[in-house]
C-alpha cells in the first residue's frame, strides 16, 4: 500500500516536472510600458498594484491548482486562468496618453456599429456603470455574424460568451481604480478613454474580420 502511494507520488511528480520543463504553465508577462505612462489618468501606485499583487496572484495560484492537479476545483482555476487572460488583454488595451492613436479605419469599424464613435463610447461607459461589484466589460467580435458586441464579464469566469473574441476590456473592479479614484468609476471609465490604445483594438479586428 505504502509501497504504491510512493510510486503514484512519484508519477505526479514526474507530471508537474515535465509541465515545468516544457512550460506548461502561465507566466505574468511584462508590461508593454512603464508603471507611471500611463498618468495621470492611471497612477504608477495603482498600475503596480493591481499588476504585481492582483495580477500575479492569478497567475500564481492557477499554477498551484495545476501543479496539484485540482482539476475537480474548475471554479477556483476557471477564476484564476480567466483572471490572468484578462489582465493580459487589458494591459495591451493601453497606451501612454501622449502616444495614443485612433486611426480612422477602427473609427470607421465603430461607427458601423455604434453610429457614431461618440454613440459607441456612451454605450460602453452605460454598461461599465451597470455592472455590479466585480465586473470587466468588453468590446467583443462575434466572426459568425460578424458583428461587434458589448459584454459585461462578472468576477473572470462567468457570462463569457465561447469563441466571442476579445477586442478591448475594461477591468471594473475596485482594485483596478479605487487607489486613484475611490468610489467614482465614472471617472475611472471616462479617464481610460485617454489611454486605450485604439491600434491594437483594430489589429484584433482585422485578425478575425
Ligand atoms: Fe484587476
Amino acid at each position: 500500500m505504502q509501497g504504491s502511494i510512493i510510486f503514484y507520488k512519484q508519477i505526479i511528480k514526474l507530471f508537474v516536472l515535465k509541465g515545468i520543463m516544457q512550460n506548461n504553465f502561465y507566466t505574468l508577462e511584462k508590461l508593454p510600458y512603464n508603471y507611471s505612462d500611463l498618468e495621470p489618468f492611471i497612477s504608477k501606485e495603482q498600475l503596480t498594484i493591481h499588476y504585481e499583487k492582483h495580477h500575479s496572484s492569478y497567475v500564481n495560484n492557477a499554477n498551484e491548482i495545476l501543479k496539484k492537479g485540482q482539476f475537480g476545483d474548475s471554479k477556483k482555476l476557471s477564476f484564476n486562468i480567466g483572471g490572468h487572460k484578462l489582465h493580459s488583454l487589458f494591459w495591451k488595451n493601453m497606451i501612454s496618453p501622449q502616444k495614443q492613436k485612433i486611426p480612422d479605419e477602427i473609427i470607421k469599424i465603430l461607427e458601423n456599429e455604434f453610429s457614431s464613435f461618440e454613440k459607441f463610447k456612451e454605450e460602453f461607459l452605460n454598461l461599465a456603470l451597470l455592472t455590479e461589484g466585480s465586473s470587466w466589460v468588453a468590446l467583443v467580435f462575434d466572426k459568425d455574424i460578424k458583428k461587434l458586441l458589448l459584454m459585461q464579464i462578472e468576477k473572470h469566469n462567468l457570462n463569457i460568451y465561447p469563441e466571442f473574441n476579445i477586442l478591448l476590456v475594461l477591468d471594473l473592479w475596485e482594485h483596478a481604480y479605487y487607489i486613484d479614484y475611490k468610489n467614482e468609476k465614472k471617472k475611472f471609465v471616462e479617464a481610460f478613454f485617454n489611454v486605450i490604445n485604439f491600434e491594437e483594438v483594430l489589429k484584433r479586428y482585422k485578425k478575425l474580420a
